[in-house]
């Protein structure tokens, strides 16, 4: 990951470490935030994490069983896993039962949370308090325990922030309002999302979505894993609306370098790979942590990666074929035809692929983290969104920040040689590769000091924590 935003001079609030400030006889402050368990969930809250470690608080992470954390990879915070229940509840962790699953995890583990917060509070150093408890927007149960012990609670979004639209503009005006008043906005399509989700609700897709809207009702603040320059438009409208302040302070990973959270091994051998690959020649694939897709698909890919003669990095990670380790799907000849023209790993350090100068292309799912790390890093996009927000962060990659092209679903060799040349090569790119450039640029002002992201932390630390 590149550290060149990170010197001293350009962190804006003076850090003083919590052991620091107990040797001094004041108080320090400790911070417990609370896990969804899974990858896209994990690495910005403990990116998050991070950013306030940084800050002099002291980190409590607390999380369930499932999909636990390395917490031998981040030394400096206390784990804290609370029984999920999960086998219990007989849930599968298919997109598809998503809302089952946030169900069910806000049921089960309340009463655990309760427990160890209160122990958190009964243990605690004199010198001590606790100053707040982030939780991720899906653990809602979090608001409802941090209420009942006097504790702000505090909403974290690791998605993009026009999401939140659907949340705090009252339900009887969100067609007017998409429809009519916010035209930065068209391209998202928000009243066509609006007419989708309410036809096709589910009596638990209804309750998780009212339990979470009222958390957020009741939060003291929300800090959403976005940029102001990004979203500024729906920033604007949200806030409008939400009784909670909203504080844009991403792109977190680039605010305070923080360990991998990786749930997967990350293969660090494709940066070597990349040394030898000239500047911005070669495309990364990757289709993030949960995103499936079928045989076919893999062959199309392989054969339009060959044809592109373009370099690439693929990460096919085990199960993106369900049921398969998905290496044995690649056509034969493919892996002789490639020679070293081509790498395929099954996890990256992505951050740092990115980051990488060999980097000129990444096709993506269009995950959130994904989203933001490549927009980042001025890498401009493929995007094949599966499931979920993904087609709203593709909409807003090709359509609004036009920093990217679609990549239809039905996956044909001859479209993806074209895409890729077109995104990395050919004139009719250009206008979408400058435009990627000119959002690193961006987005670096946003991280120095007195930039918005910077000052978007000062104001929640100032106004939400220090109270
Ligand atoms: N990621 C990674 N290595 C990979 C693929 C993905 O480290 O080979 C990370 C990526 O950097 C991102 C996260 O996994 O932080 C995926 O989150 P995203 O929101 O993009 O998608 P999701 O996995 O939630 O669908």
């Amino acid at each position: 990951m590149s550290s060149d935003l990170f010197s001293s001079s350009q962190v804006s609030t003076v850090i003083i470490p919590a052991n620091e400030m107990e040797k001094q006889g004041e108080i320090s402050s400790r911070l417990v935030l609370v896990l969804y368990p899974f990858q896209g969930h994990i690495n910005p809250m403990l990116q998050l994490a991070t950013i306030f470690h940084a800050k002099g608080y002291s980190i409590t992470i607390v999380h369930p069983e499932f999909n636990s954390p390395n917490p031998s990879n981040h030394p400096l915070f206390t784990f804290i896993s609370i029984p999920d229940n999960l086998l219990e509840s007989n849930v599968s962790l298919a997109p598809a039962d998503f809302m089952n699953l946030v169900s069910a995890l806000n049921r089960n583990c309340a009463a655990p949370f309760m427990k160890c917060l209160k122990q958190i509070l009964d243990e605690k150093h004199p010198h001590e308090r606790i100053s707040g408890v982030i939780y991720d927007g899906l653990m809602y149960f979090a608001q409802t325990v941090a209420d009942a012990l006097g504790l702000p609670g505090i909403s974290m979004r690791p998605t993009a922030a026009a999401l939140l639209l659907f949340s705090v503009i009252p339900h009887s005006e969100q067609e007017y309002v998409f429809e009519s008043q916010i035209p930065e906005l068209q391209p998202l399509e928000l009243e066509q999302m609006l007419k989708s989700m309410s036809t096709n609700t589910t009596e638990t897709m209804a309750e998780v979505r009212a339990a979470a809207l009222d958390a957020t009702k009741r939060s003291s603040g929300m800090i959403a894993n976005t940029i102001e320059f990004l979203e500024h438009a729906a920033l604007s409208r949200i806030r409008e609306y939400s009784p909670a302040p909203v504080f844009a302070i991403g792109p977190f990973h680039k605010l305070a370098p923080s360990s991998s959270s990786s749930l997967l091994q990350e293969d660090g051998s494709c940066i070597s790979w990349l040394d030898k690959q000239a500047p911005k020649s070669t495309i990364y694939v990757s289709f993030g942590s949960l995103a499936s897709l079928s045989k076919k698909d893999i062959v199309e890919i392989a054969w339009g990666l060959v044809s592109s003669e373009q370099p690439f990095l693929w990460v096919i990670r085990p199960g993106l074929v369900h049921g398969s380790e998905g290496m044995e799907l690649l056509p034969d000849g493919f892996l002789e035809k490639v020679g070293d023209k081509g790498l395929i790993v099954e996890w990256a350090p992505q951050q740092e692929v990115l980051a990488h100068e060999a980097v000129g292309g990444f096709w993506t799912h269009c995950g959130w983290n994904s989203t933001l790390e490549s927009v980042s890093e001025g890498v401009p996009m493929l995007c094949t969104p599966c499931f979920g927000d993904q087609f709203l962060n593709m909409k807003y990659i090709c359509y609004v920040w036009r920093i990217g092209l679609r990549v239809e679903t039905e996956l044909e060799r001859e479209k993806i040689q074209g895409a890729i040349k077109t995104l990395m090569l050919n004139i009719q790119g250009e206008d979408i590769r400058n435009n990627a450039m000119e959002f690193k640029r961006e987005t670096q002002l946003c991280l120095r000091e007195g930039g918005s992201s910077c000052k978007s932390l000062d104001e929640f630390t100032d106004r939400i924590l220090s109270v």
